[in-house]
């Protein structure tokens, strides 16, 4: 069977979404969509030529017969209220992060979920599907390099607009660290600490630029992420693991090496939709086949929101106290504990 997907939301990620369920991936089609401006829903359905409908709001779209499975990609405040009413329709949701903005909201995904005795949600966290960070884990998985004692990440931006505000740095883009790096080595955050280097000149008025996150396990690894969004030479994603007995790091995104002007170089990407391309089909396809072959979604799960929504507001708590802070969960539930691997790779 197909599986019927309704789109909540046509702005970027929605309309790259779309894009790849109808030209790249199979088993999945856009039978449905919706956006607070219609004429977005109107031209996703133009740009694409789709055979979709075109709903009012996110409520009637769901409660739609034909549609088997819906991906939230609207605006983060709107996103709980959706998935909450696709669980309780028994639709399939696909998420993009963040799954709530408030760790509650989480909670009352998760809760609604285990009302419901069935894993619906999956959260759009891609960078378990990239390839650099599968081959990561399977080193560390593989005790190639030993035990993981610590990590030096860089998550680098070319430049950002003046909508873009400090506390945007942890919930939209360390959040994808705070996903990934706990998944790569197994362990739980214990506590946060974010430090505030000198401030590039590049940074607008009002934005604190670069930052510098410490993230410490329960084990004991020590997490180090620079965050810098106007570094002006490109999107750069840099991740190195410290094992007892070796380093593992992240492969450089490919490219030609070119020799020109007395100078030896090679290109590094400018946009960040780029550097994931792969992952974000990888995701998608695995969400279509895990539920078309087994009835469950794969992928990072509500509870995965919720641990990510938990570690962002203990890491803006940190960036204005200046101290560590803890990092407290409650106790995962036992219908969220299964090995969570993507099925395709
Ligand atoms: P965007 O371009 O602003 O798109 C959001 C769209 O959803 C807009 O068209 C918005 O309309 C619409 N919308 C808002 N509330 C809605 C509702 N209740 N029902 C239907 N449509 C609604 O933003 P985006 O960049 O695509 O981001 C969307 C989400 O994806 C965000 O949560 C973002 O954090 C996430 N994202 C994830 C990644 C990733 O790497 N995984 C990358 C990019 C974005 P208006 O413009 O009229 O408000």
């Amino acid at each position: 069977m197909t599986l019927r997907i309704g789109v909540i939301g046509t702005g970027a990620i929605g309309k790259e979404h779309i894009r790849r369920i109808t030209n790249n991936l199979s088993g999945g089609k856009v039978v449905a969509v919706t956006d607070i401006e219609e004429a977005s829903a109107k031209s996703a359905i133009e740009q694409f030529g789709l055979d979709a409908g075109i709903y009012p709001d996110d409520k009637t779209l769901i409660a739609e017969g034909d549609v088997d499975a819906v991906l939230v990609t609207s605006w983060g405040p709107e996103h709980e209220e959706s998935v909450i009413a696709a669980i309780e329709a028994g639709k399939y949701v696909f998420c993009e992060k963040p799954l709530a903005t408030t760790i509650e909201g989480c909670m009352r995904i998760v809760e609604a979920e285990m009302k419901l005795g069935k894993q619906l949600v999956q959260v759009g966290f891609m960078r378990r599907y990239d390839s650099g960070y599968l081959q990561l884990k399977e080193a560390i998985d593989n005790k190639f390099i030993g035990e993981p004692l610590l990590l030096h990440c860089a998550h680098r931006n070319p430049e950002v607009d003046t909508t873009y505000s400090t506390d945007m740095a942890i919930t939209d883009t360390l959040i994808h660290e705070i996903d990934v790096l706990h998944w790569l080595v197994n362990d739980d955050y214990k506590s946060v600490q974010v430090i505030f280097p000198k401030k590039t000149r590049y940074a607008h008025e009002e934005l604190r630029d670069p930052q510098f996150v410490i993230l410490e396990t329960k084990s004991g690894i020590v997490i180090n992420v620079e965050i810098s969004v106007n570094c002006k030479y490109g999107y750069d994603i840099q991740c190195e693991v410290v094992g007892e007995e070796g380093i593992a790091k992240l492969p450089e995104v490919p490219s030609i090496t070119f020799r020109k002007n007395g100078r030896i170089g090679s290109h590094i990407l400018m946009d960040w939709k780029e550097r994931f391309m792969d992952a974000y089909d990888a995701e998608l396809q695995d969400f279509i086949d895990a539920i078309r072959k087994t009835g469950e979604p794969n992928g990072p799960t509500a509870w995965d929101g919720y641990i990510a929504q938990v570690t962002a507001e203990a890491c803006l708590k940190a960036q204005n106290s200046g101290k560590k802070e803890a990092v407290v969960f409650l106790e995962q539930p036992d219908f969220y504990k299964k090995n969570l691997k993507p099925a395709n790779v």
